[in-house]
C-alpha cells in the first residue's frame, strides 16, 4: 500500500485532466462523453488513455517529451494504473507477462494510416532495446533489430496525401527473448507491398523514399556508375506526383542512415551494389520509351536506358530489347512471337519495374530475417503494424485487401476478447448482462469463403478461358453473391445504400462501414504476371541478388502461380494463426485530423475511427465485465499477508479465505464475484491491478 500511495502522488494534477482509464467513465455508454474524455486529454499532451488494458492513442504529430530513457525507467516493473498511461506500460507489462506466465505475446496495433502505428511500433522495440538486459555478444543482435527500421522503411514507405512516412506494406514482427529476458533474436513477415506505388504515385504523394535518398544522397561516382542524374524530375516514374521534396524528410540524411544500417545489420558490399543496381534499372525502365519504327514496328526508342538497364539489371540487351517489345505465345502446342502494340508495351514495362521492385523488397526481408536469426527456445513479443481499415473516393483491389484483412483482425480480436470473455463467465458460473456485439465472420466468409466466396471467384474468373474481364468478374459476382446481407451492386441495389453503386463497382458492407469498389484491374492486379518471356530474360541474370529473386524453376514450371488475393489469403490465415497462439495486447492509435497537424483535434474525424475501431463496444464489454481475474489459489498465496484472518495460512476452503481476504481489503459485495476456480473483480484497486509479476526482473 505505501508503494502504492507514493506512486499515486507522482501522478500530477495534470495528469488527471478527464479519467486516464475510460473504465471510470461516468457515463460510459456515451459517445460525447467518451470524445470530450479523449479531447480534454489532448488538449493537455496526454495523448493516451486505457479502456482497462487497451492502450488508446492520439497522434500529437509534435514531439513530446515523454520518450526518454528515464521515462522508460519509470515505467519499468509498474503496474497499469499506478502511473498514467503510455505505451512503455504496455510494453513492460507484456514483457512481464511473457517472463512471468512463460507465455508468448503479441501486441496488436491498429488505426488508420497516419495515425501513428508504425511510430508506436518503434518506441516498443526502442523500450526492450534500452531497458531488456544485454551482454556483450547481443549488443549486435539489438542494434540489427533497431537498425532493420530505417531499412525497411526506405523501401517500403512512402509520402502520401495522409502521412509524409506511410507504410506501404503490412508488417509482424517477432522479437525473441531468451530465460534471462534478453533480447536475442527476431523474424518479420510482410505482407502487401503497393507495389503499383513503383509506377505511379498519386498527386502530392512520392514514390519509395529510397530513390530520392539515392539521388539526393548517393555519392557522384555511384551515380554516375548506375547513369544517373542528381535531379528527381528526370524520372518518369518519380514525377507523376509533382512532389520530389517533402520538408519533413532529409532525404540525404536519410540516405547516410540506410546505408549504415545495411552495414550493421550484415549486408555484403556487393549485395548492396546489386540491390542498387536494381533501384537504378527502375528508374531506367520508367524512362524507357516505344516509338513507331522505319516499318510502323513499335520498338524502344531510348537507347541509353537499355544500355543501362541491360548491364544493371546482367542481362542480354538484345534478348530484353525483344522481350520489352514482343510477347511469347503458345498456340495448338507451337510457340509463336508476337509483336506488342504501344500500349502492351508500356504495360510490360510497367510490369517488370513493379515485379523486379517488388522481389527486391522481398529479398530484403528474407536477408535481415537472416541476420536476425536465432534457433533455439526462446519467449516471444509479437508486433503487429498493419494497415488500418482504408475508404477513398477510389478504391480499388488494395483497399479491398485491407479492408479484408481488418475484418480478419476484427474477427481475431471477438474471438479473443469479447467471445472469450464471455465464455469465461460462463464456464466460472458467473451471472452476468451480456453483452451484443456484431460478429463479422459473415463478412470474412463473404470473402474468403471456399467456393462462393468473392476470393474464389475472381480467381476462377481469372483461370477461365474465354475472354474474362472486370465486368464478367462482376456479374459473376452477382450471379454468386446476389441477395447477401453485406453484398450490393448497382443492379442489386435497393437505394438503402448511403453512397450509390455506379456500373462498374460492388459495394461491401464492412463491419466498419460501407465501401464501394471499382472493379477495374481487379483481374490484373490478381493475376500480377510478367510476360513469359520477360521472366525468362530476367531469370537468365548474373545478378546474384536477383537471381535470388527470380528462380529459374518459375519459366519451366507448368504450374500456375498463385494469385495475389489467394496468396494474400495464406499469409492472413497463418498471421491469425501465430496470432491465436499468442495472449494479444491492444494499441488503438488514432489520428485527429487529415492535415498532420499538431494541436487540432477534429470531432467528426475522431467519432468516425472510434466508431470502426470498435471502441464504445470494448468500453461496454469491459465495464459489464471483470477487469481482474485470479485462480483462488494464486490469489491468496500472494495478498494472504495482507489480512490477519489469512495470515499465514488459510485452512479451510479456498472460495472462504479468498472472501475473507476481499472483504478485509474494503470490496463491497457487488465488486466482486467468486467463480468456480476465480475471484472476479470488477474495477480493482491499484494493487492487483495487473499481472502479479513482482518477481520479475
Ligand atoms: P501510421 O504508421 O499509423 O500510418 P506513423 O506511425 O507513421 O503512422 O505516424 C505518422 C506521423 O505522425 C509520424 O511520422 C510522426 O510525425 C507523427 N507521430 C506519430 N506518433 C507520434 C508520437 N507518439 N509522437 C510524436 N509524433 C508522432
Ligand atoms: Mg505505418
Amino acid at each position: 500500500y505505501i508503494v502504492h500511495l507514493v506512486m499515486e502522488s507522482t501522478l500530477t494534477a495534470r495528469d488527471r485532466v478527464g479519467v486516464q482509464d475510460f473504465v471510470l467513465l461516468e457515463n460510459y455508454t456515451s459517445e460525447a462523453a467518451f470524445i470530450e474524455n479523449l479531447r480534454r486529454r489532448f488538449g493537455e499532451n496526454l495523448i493516451y488513455t486505457y479502456i482497462g488494458s487497451v492502450l488508446v492513442s492520439v497522434n500529437p504529430n509534435k514531439d513530446l517529451e515523454i520518450y526518454s530513457k528515464a521515462h522508460m525507467e519509470r515505467y519499468r516493473g509498474v503496474s497499469f494504473y499506478e502511473i498514467s498511461p503510455h505505451i512503455y506500460a504496455v510494453s513492460d507489462n507484456t514483457y512481464r507477462a511473457m517472463r512471468t506466465e512463460r507465455r508468448d505475446q503479441c501486441i496488436l496495433i491498429s488505426g488508420e494510416s497516419g495515425a501513428g502505428k508504425t511510430e508506436a511500433s518503434k518506441k516498443i522495440l526502442q523500450y526492450y532495446a534500452t531497458t531488456c538486459p544485454v551482454t556483450d555478444h547481443l549488443s549486435t543482435l539489438r542494434d540489427r533489430l533497431l537498425q532493420s527500421n530505417p531499412v525497411l522503411e526506405a523501401f517500403g514507405n512512402a509520402k502520401t496525401l495522409r502521412n509524409d512516412n506511410s507504410s506501404r506494406f503490412g508488417k509482424y514482427m517477432d522479437v525473441q527473448f531468451d530465460f534471462r529476458g534478453a533480447p536475442i533474436g527476431g523474424h518479420i513477415l510482410n505482407y502487401l507491398l503497393e507495389k503499383s506505388r513503383v509506377v505511379h504515385q498519386n498527386h502530392g504523394e512520392r514514390n519509395f523514399h529510397i530513390f530520392y535518398q539515392l539521388l539526393e544522397g548517393g555519392e557522384q561516382d555511384l551515380l554516375s556508375k548506375l547513369g544517373l542524374e542528381r535531379n528527381a524530375q528526370k524520372y518518369q516514374y518519380l514525377v507523376k506526383g509533382c512532389c520530389p521534396r517533402v520538408s519533413s524528410i532529409n532525404d540525404k540524411n536519410d540516405w547516410r542512415t540506410v546505408r549504415k544500417a545495411l552495414t550493421v545489420i550484415g549486408f555484403h558490399e556487393d549485395e548492396v551494389e546489386d540491390l542498387l543496381n536494381i533501384i537504378a534499372s527502375v528508374l531506367h525502365l520508367g524512362n524507357t520509351q516505344f516509338g513507331e519504327g522505319k516499318n510502323g514496328e513499335n520498338q524502344i526508342t531510348t537507347e541509353t536506358q537499355l544500355k543501362y538497364l541491360s548491364k544493371l539489371l546482367g542481362v542480354d540487351g538484345a534478348a530484353l530489347r525483344e522481350a520489352l517489345t514482343h510477347k511469347k505465345i503458345t498456340a495448338k502446342g507451337e510457340e509463336m512471337i508476337s509483336p506488342l502494340s504501344f500500349e502492351q508495351a508500356v504495360a510490360a514495362r510497367d510490369a517488370l519495374a513493379k515485379a523486379v521492385y517488388g522481389r527486391a523488397f522481398t529479398w530484403l526481408v528474407v536477408k535481415i530475417n537472416q541476420s536476425l536469426a536465432f534457433k533455439g527456445s526462446s519467449s516471444v513479443i509479437g508486433l503487429l503494424d498493419i494497415y488500418g481499415f482504408e475508404v477513398f473516393q477510389h478504391n480499388s483491389f488494395e483497399q479491398f485487401c485491407i479492408n479484408y484483412c481488418n475484418e480478419k483482425l476484427h474477427q481475431l480480436f471477438i474471438e479473443l476478447t469479447l467471445k472469450s470473455e464471455q465464455e469465461e463467465y460462463e464456464a466460472e458460473g458467473i451471472t452476468w448482462e451480456p453483452v451484443k456485439y456484431f460478429d463479422n465472420k459473415i463478412i470474412c466468409d463473404l470473402v474468403e469463403g471456399k467456393h462462393k466466396g468473392l476470393i474464389s471467384i475472381l480467381d476462377e474468373e481469372c483461370l477461365r478461358p474465354g475472354e474474362p474481364s472486370d465486368i464478367s468478374f462482376l456479374e459473376k459476382l452477382e450471379d454468386t453473391l446476389g441477395g447477401h446481407a453485406h453484398f450490393v451492386t448497382h443492379k442489386l441495389s435497393n437505394g438503402k445504400t448511403r453512397k450509390a453503386v455506379s456500373r462498374e463497382e460492388f459495394k461491401l458492407i464492412h463491419y466498419a462501414g460501407e465501401v464501394n469498389y471499382s472493379v477495374n484491374g481487379f483481374l490484373d492486379k490478381n493475376k500480377d504476371l510478367l510476360y513469359r518471356n520477360l521472366k525468362e530474360v530476367i531469370c537468365q541474370s548474373n545478378s546474384q541478388v536477383l537471381s535470388q529473386c527470380f528462380h529459374r524453376e518459375e519459366v519451366t514450371d507448368q504450374k500456375r502461380p498463385e494469385t495475389a488475393a489467394t496468396q494474400f489469403k495464406n499469409s492472413l490465415a497463418k498471421l491469425i494463426e501465430i496470432l491465436m497462439s499468442k495472449e494479444p495486447s491492444y494499441v488503438r492509435c488514432i489520428k485527429p485530423n487529415d492535415a498532420k497537424q499538431s494541436g487540432r483535434f477534429d470531432e467528426a474525424l475522431v467519432r468516425h475511427q472510434v466508431k470502426y475501431l470498435g471502441l464504445m463496444e470494448n468500453l461496454r464489454v469491459r465495464r459489464a465485465g471483470f477487469a481482474y481475474r485470479r485462480h483462488y489459489e494464486t490469489f491468496l498465496q500472494r495478498y494472504k499477508s495482507l489480512c490477519p484472518g489469512t495470515w499465514p495460512n488459510w485452512q479451510g476452503r479456498l472460495a472462504d479465505g479468498v472472501a475473507t481476504l476481499v472483504q478485509h481489503l474494503g470490496y463491497k459485495p457487488e465488486e466482486y464475484k467468486l467463480g468456480k476456480t476465480k475471484i472476479f473483480i470488477r474495477f480493482p484497486k491499484t494493487l492487483f491491478s495487473t499481472e502479479d509479476s513482482l518477481e520479475a526482473r
